[in-house]
């Protein structure tokens, strides 16, 4: 599937410099041309359309791995940091291995889907607590 709307990118990448001569002719000679840019824009549209998809399904399978509540624990080296749970929101956003609680914190699912709610046994963050209910 990736694979696919990377080929699709590629070739937008690949014809866009002859879009933009065409365009750019366009423009400078003063003759607009409908069917240039409908063919432009509905390409646009489609390969947009399928890049919106595709990142749905990224989104969902992320949410999938994660407790429902949003609460992880802190990554990091120190024990320490295992103290305290930080909530991730409705929309986490992954930045590499880790997630980005509402505070801003690092975490990570140690626990995955966390079944028998260990993550509750954590400190929760309080700066998390009041962005999240307010
Ligand atoms: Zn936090």
């Amino acid at each position: 599937m990736d694979h696919r709307l990377l080929d699709r990118l590629r070739d937008l990448h690949g014809s866009l410099s002859t879009d933009i001569t065409f365009v750019t002719r366009m423009v400078e000679d003063d003759v607009p041309r409908a069917d240039v840019l409908r063919d432009l824009g509905e390409r646009l549209t489609d390969l947009g359309a399928a890049l919106l998809r595709r990142s749905e399904d990224v989104d969902a399978a992320v949410l999938a791995k994660l407790p429902a509540d949003g609460w992880l624990p802190e990554a990091g080296e120190h024990h320490q940091a295992l103290v305290v749970a930080h909530n991730v929101g409705a929309r986490p956003l992954r930045c590499g291995r880790v997630y980005l609680a509402v505070c801003g914190a690092p975490c990570f699912p140690f626990y995955g889907r966390d079944p028998s709610g260990r993550t509750a046994r954590h400190e929760r963050c309080r700066t998390c607590g009041d962005r999240l209910f307010r």
